[in-house]
């Protein structure tokens, strides 16, 4: 069901603490840790606890994770402190955009001049 784990997801498994990762914040519905291939000194990941394939669909399910997602995102970077300087948050979003793991997330990168548009 929308919403539930799924025994095949990465980020589920990150979020059931069953795969490893360098988790920066916690909250009671959003997880964020680094990056495992970064690009920029600042590359985190900001999920939801709940299993949604993208942003939009969490977003229509759910919107006050959506929201909290955002806030989080603003957290990391200004914990990160990259905000001052400026931060970008994306959610690439389907296969056409460069999304590899079909669990909502943020991509928040700081730390680094950020060209754009990003290509
Ligand atoms: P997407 O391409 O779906 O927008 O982003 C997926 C991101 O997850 C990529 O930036 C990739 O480096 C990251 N990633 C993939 N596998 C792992 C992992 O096992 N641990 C962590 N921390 N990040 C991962
Ligand atoms: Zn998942």
């Amino acid at each position: 069901m929308a919403g539930e784990p799924q025994a095949d997801c990465l980020f589920c498994k990150i979020v059931a603490g069953e795969v490893p990762a360098t988790v920066v914040r916690e909250t009671p519905t959003t997880v964020a840790f680094r990056d495992i291939n970064p690009q920029a000194p600042t590359h985190v990941l900001v999920i939801p606890r709940v299993h949604y394939p993208d942003a939009a669909s969490l977003a229509a399910a759910e919107p006050a994770v959506a929201a909290d997602v955002l806030r989080e995102a603003a957290q990391v970077a200004a914990e990160d402190k990259v905000d001052a300087g400026g931060y970008r948050v994306v959610f690439n979003t389907g296969a056409g955009a460069g999304q590899t793991v079909f669990h909502a997330h943020a991509h928040v990168l700081g730390g680094r001049g950020l060209q754009w548009p990003p290509g």
